[in-house]
């Protein structure tokens, strides 16, 4: 085909539940390619020389490779080719914000100047992975040699998951620590069902198991045991802390400890994790929000609105501060929570929450906002407009505001050293974490060293955890 005749291929639409339909029950939206469609869709593929989309990929897949294979119907040959580099292609194939990486360099997407008609890489992957797994086809993975190294790894999510494959391949033994009863992370307690069926996790899960990684549920580490003792006491050569940004931000507004008020984490952990829309069969309560605000603007905010329609509410208010344009959140979930209903309150920021005067939610005081300057973050800076306070009617308010790193291993972890934000800091080339000496430390904590408060000083020496010797 000349690059003119594959400019013409339509592009391949993904098929999906009904909108009226899915907002109701909890399986996945998006359907998935059929095998002709991913053949078209991968036959758009112009085959670039120099490859653009692949500047856009964080695990560098070879793009045209794979679709190339694909295209001649070699679904086989092209999971080969995703598998060379990345892991978790059924997963990435769902959640990646494809039009953000691979897809945003697409050159089929420039030459039509629409982002959304670049070539679906994503949607071919998904294709990929679900065949090989549903099928059984999957290429078992090779070892190297024992190595008689022990590594660590901290938390499942898909950071955790990648590192422990990746340290099982290069044969050392692998013992990987999880704090709640499942794995998975995010992709089990944050990412809902209906974007990410659980079984696909459980499947990599299982995937880890067979490479021999040892899983370890109901583990906190900083807890259960210290990550000193597992360097020091318990043999183990390595540790990767892959834990995550599990801590919920809240607004500070008045009225955030009304019951009804809940952080997106908790809201999405009870909903995905602990299955309460299984009214009467999960463990977990069930808190039946009839009219819901959802306060923010990424992923996290589409899923817990979404979620809440799924949960029986009968009004879902999403409320940002800048218009959808600066939202963070993908084009696709932004698409998908308007097409089901989600009302969108754009511009407009929570104030205070009020309470019923018997300690629960009984609505939510609003102010509306304009667009000023690009801040930090390039993004226009919402500016709130003076007495343009308004109320709305709800029972339920999910903050959706964003996370920070979860504290609980730098605060039982005597010396690592940590920036402003609680965040561990890592030499850049090496990800490795760096020790600071007992005074030295002490000072940054702020416990009685003549420095409190000041940080360490400049031209610090710093020891090496026992792994990094
Ligand atoms: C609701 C939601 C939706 C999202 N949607 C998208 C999306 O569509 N696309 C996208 O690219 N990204 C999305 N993200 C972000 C993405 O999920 C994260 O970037 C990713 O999961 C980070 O992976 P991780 O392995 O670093 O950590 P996590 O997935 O957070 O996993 C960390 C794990 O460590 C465990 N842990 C923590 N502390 C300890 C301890 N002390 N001991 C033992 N275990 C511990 C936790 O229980 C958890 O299981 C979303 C996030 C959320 C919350
Ligand atoms: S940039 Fe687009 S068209 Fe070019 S090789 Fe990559 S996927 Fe194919």
């Amino acid at each position: 085909m000349t690059p003119k005749e594959r400019m013409a291929l339509p592009p391949q639409e993904m098929p999906q539940q009904d909108p009226a339909v899915r907002a109701h029950n909890m399986n996945e939206v998006a359907l998935g390619y059929t095998a002709e469609m991913a053949k078209a869709e991968a036959s758009r593929c112009l085959q670039c020389p120099t490859k653009p989309c692949m500047q856009g990929c964080p695990v560098a897949i070879n793009i045209p490779g794979f679709l190339a294979k694909a295209a001649a119907g070699d679904f086989a040959g092209a999971l080969r080719v995703i598998k060379e580099t990345s892991l978790l292609p059924a997963v990435c194939g769902r959640v990646c914000p494809q039009e953000k990486q691979c897809q945003k360099f697409c050159t089929m997407g420039k030459l039509l100047k629409d982002v959304e008609k670049s070539v679906a890489i994503g949607r071919v992957e998904r294709f990929c992975a679900d065949l090989a797994r549903e099928t059984g086809a999957e290429e078992p993975v090779a070892c190297a040699p024992k190595t008689g190294r022990k590594v660590a790894v901290i938390g499942s999510g898909p950071a955790s998951i990648t590192c422990a494959a990746d340290c099982a391949k290069a044969g050392h033994a692998v013992t990987l620590f999880e704090a709640f009863h499942k794995c998975g992370g995010v992709l089990v307690y944050g990412i809902p069902e209906f974007r990410l069926p659980k079984a696909i996790v459980q499947h990599e899960i299982e995937g880890l198991e067979k490479l021999g990684v040892t899983i370890d549920t109901n583990y906190v580490v900083g807890r259960t045991r210290k990550l000193k003792d597992l360097l020091e006491k318990d043999g183990f050569d390595a540790v990767f802390v892959g834990t995550g940004a599990g801590l919920p931000k809240f607004m500070g507004i008045e009225g955030e400890n009304l019951n009804g008020v809940f952080s997106a984490n908790e809201y999405l952990t009870r909903a995905n994790l602990m299955k309460a829309y299984r009214e009467g069969q999960a463990d977990t309560p069930f808190w039946h929000g009839k009219k819901v605000a959802v306060l923010g603007g990424g992923n996290v905010a589409m899923d817990a609105s979404r979620m809440a329609l799924r949960l029986g509410a009968e009004k879902v208010y999403l409320v940002y501060r800048r218009s959808e344009a600066e939202m963070p959140a993908r084009r696709e979930e932004v698409h998908h929570a308007k097409e089901e209903g989600v009302e969108f309150h754009l511009l407009e920021n929570a104030k205070r929450i009020l309470g019923d005067g018997h300690g629960a939610v009984a609505g939510l005081e609003c102010l509306k906002y304009e667009l000023g300057a690009p801040d930090a973050s390039g993004r226009r800076s919402p500016v709130a407009i003076p007495g343009s306070e308004f109320t709305l009617d709800v029972d339920t308010v999910v903050v959706a505001v964003g996370n920070a790193s979860n504290p609980l291993i730098p605060a039982t972890t005597e010396g690592l050293e940590v920036n402003r934000r609680g965040n561990i800091v890592v030499n850049p080339e090496t990800n490795m974490t760096r020790r600071l000496r007992g005074r030295r430390h002490r000072a940054r904590r702020g416990d009685g060293h003549p420095r409190d408060g000041r940080g360490p000083a400049r031209g610090r020496r710093h020891q090496r955890l026992p792994h990094q010797r």
